[in-house]
């Protein structure tokens, strides 16, 4: 949720706190109807989503094999299977793929 979760009432202007509102859920058309915390009538509020944007740093992982700098690496203990005969942690994806396609034909003694 957004940090603008009051509504003023149509009625008496008062701002209605709504940040327990959608603990209940919401209709289809993200519209439900409330009472006035203050003067008790019954209005109807339509929500709206903001979209929410994260941001996180690009990271270059370098491959232990040729030295490449890639975004996209394959780290030992975290991808799975792993070919054994790659010598380091972290990996590029054709290095990668290049060992797990030898150990495949060699007939696999990948760890699953
Ligand atoms: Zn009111
Ligand atoms: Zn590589």
């Amino acid at each position: 949720m957004n940090i603008y979760d009051t509504v003023d009432c149509p009625y008496c202007g008062y701002e209605n706190d709504m940040s327990h509102a959608l603990t209940d859920g919401l209709s289809d058309d993200n519209k439900l109807d409330w009472e006035c915390q203050k003067c008790d009538e019954e209005f109807e509020v339509t929500v709206e989503f903001e979209p929410s944007y994260s941001a996180d740093k690009i990271v270059y992982h370098e491959c232990d094999k040729c030295g490449t700098k890639t975004r996209n690496i394959y780290k030992r203990g975290m991808v799975f299977p792993f070919p054994e005969s790659l010598e380091g942690k972290s990996f590029c994806k054709s290095c990668w793929a290049e060992a797990y396609l030898k150990e495949c034909e060699k007939g696999s003694n990948i760890k699953l």
